[in-house]
């Protein structure tokens, strides 16, 4: 494959961002043009539920330097948005009328919050979180007192439940599921997240669901609930989820997955030549899981970004890493490392669930699928090898054993 004359990257996320740095980074000389929608120049999300949203930090933590764009001669096109892909003549365009012909494309588009389909599920005055304007504007509602509600008990809601508390609001977070994290951790380290948040003062409203939202369209005044009760509220965060952006692949007529975003190879390459996907929107073959997998994670997006820019310039390499996924609430850190299904596979926990120290691992057949080490940070390198190579080992070994000596 000759090296390309002109990449274009649609997406100035993580992805978007690492992989037009990767490009430089590997020497490439060519056209690169990054367009994205934000305004701001590539950042990273991370901080914006925990440092920015407590207050810590008035920035998030930036991709790359200011000028380092200008400096590289990466075309970064802020404030706008790709409006189609022509896979035919190999050409992007752009709503400022502008048309971007490539030799290689890469579409990293992100995820978008998901809206509720219930009444009043699209007030304008309703929050979301995903981008910095929308952390700094939620920011300025945290204050003592103010009433909040938060609804979905995943991580973005358990992150800004706890930035609130931190302002001295009044947090209530409603979860249609019986715990927050439920889906993602299982019963029972799932209810040391309930545990942790009520200790810290938030109100649950847990196995109930919303019926709809009331006020006039800039403000929200209540959340009514299925129970026939409604939940007073100055401010109400809707945090119930992503969805990959897979608007641009759809209509340009790229294959999607089956489950959700868009269908590429182990080497992220989409169904067209010359079209490759990464981070949140790519649902990539995975060769050690043996299907597609669509990760929502800082790591991927990082990681997939770096790797995909060789891909692109014609190296053909598989990404193969264990999605990987970090949060904190309150006094509170962890990590997770692997893929696994909290429902089907084995749970076996190292340490104390009541003093939140421990680490949890979830098993099949015997063998370690993932690891999630709370608030001890001593065993990441065993962790990771653990889990990148499926360990056979026993629960009571995982449980009692030094764990650099099971890998
Ligand atoms: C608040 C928040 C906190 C998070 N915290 C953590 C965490 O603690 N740990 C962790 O592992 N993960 C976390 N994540 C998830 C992680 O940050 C994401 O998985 C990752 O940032 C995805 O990167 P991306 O580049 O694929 O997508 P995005 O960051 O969503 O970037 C996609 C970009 O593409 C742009 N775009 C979309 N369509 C177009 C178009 N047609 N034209 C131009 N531009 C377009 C969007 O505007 C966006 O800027 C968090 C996510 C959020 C929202």
């Amino acid at each position: 494959m000759a090296e390309p004359h002109h990449v274009v990257i649609v997406g100035t996320g993580l992805a978007g961002a690492s992989a037009a740095g990767g490009l430089r980074e590997r020497g490439y000389q060519g056209v690169i043009t990054l367009i994205g929608q934000d305004a701001h120049r590539p950042y990273e999300l991370p901080a914006l539920s925990k440092a920015v949203l407590l207050g810590d930090a008035s920035e998030p933590d930036w991709v790359h330097d200011e000028g380092y764009y200008e400096a590289q001669h990466i075309d970064l096109r802020t404030g706008t948005t790709a409006t189609a892909v022509h896979l035919g003549d190999r050409a992007v365009l752009d709503d400022t009328g502008a048309r971007h012909p490539y030799d290689r494309l890469l579409l990293a588009t992100g995820s978008s919050p998901r809206a509720l389909p219930v009444p009043g599920g699209d007030l304008a005055g309703l929050r979301t979180l995903r981008t910095l304007d929308d952390a700094l504007a939620l920011r300025d509602t945290f204050a003592d007192g103010v009433r909040v509600v938060i609804v979905g008990g995943g991580w973005i809601g358990c992150e800004a439940a706890a930035a609130a508390r931190k302002h001295g609001a009044s947090v209530t977070v409603v979860e249609p599921l019986p715990l927050p994290l439920h889906r993602t951790l299982g019963p029972t380290i799932a209810e040391v997240f309930r545990d942790l948040h009520a200790a810290n003062g938030v109100t649950w409203r847990l196995g109930v669901g919303v019926a709809g939202f009331e006020g006039t369209e800039d403000v929200v005044s209540g959340v009514a609930l299925a129970d026939g009760t409604t939940l007073e509220a100055d401010v109400v965060l809707v945090g119930v989820g992503a969805a990959p952006r897979v608007d641009l692949a759809r209509a340009a007529g790229l294959e999607l997955a089956d489950t959700s975003g868009v269908a590429v190879d182990a080497t992220l390459r989409t169904s067209a030549p010359d079209v490759y996907a990464a981070g949140d929107i790519a649902a990539h073959f995975h060769p050690r899981y043996g299907k597609r997998i669509r990760v929502e994670h800082w790591a991927n997006a990082k990681d997939q970004g770096a790797l995909v820019a060789g891909n692109l310039l014609g190296e053909s390499t598989p990404y193969t890493a264990s999605p990987y996924f970090f949060s904190d609430q309150y006094d509170l850190g962890m990590e997770v490392r692997g893929h696994w299904d909290p429902f089907e596979d084995d749970l076996v926990i190292r340490g104390d669930l009541t003093a939140r120290e421990f680490t949890a691992f979830w098993t099949r057949a015997g063998r370690v699928q993932a690891a999630m080490n709370v608030n001890q940070w001593d065993d990441g390198e065993a962790l990771q090898a653990l889990v990148d190579n499926q360990t056979a080992v026993s629960a009571e070994d995982l449980r009692s054993r030094d764990l650099a000596s099971l890998r």
